[in-house]
């Protein structure tokens, strides 16, 4: 992905934070850090939503 701080773009390792299920899904906190500039990316998702992210990449 391309960091949103510095616009380099990086390989993704991805660290998962589960905040447990409501009625509509469960949802996870993903963080990655961009080695270029050492900043945090957040990005809240579902877990159905990162199962299909998961499926894309490969
Ligand atoms: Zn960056």
């Amino acid at each position: 992905m391309k960091c949103p701080h510095c616009r380099v773009a990086f390989h993704d390792k991805i660290q998962q934070h589960s905040y447990g299920k409501d009625r509509d899904a469960e949802w996870v906190m993903l963080k990655r850090e961009c080695p270029d500039c050492g900043r945090f990316i957040f990005h809240l998702a579902n877990l159905e939503e990162v199962i299909i992210n998961e499926k894309n990449k490969v």
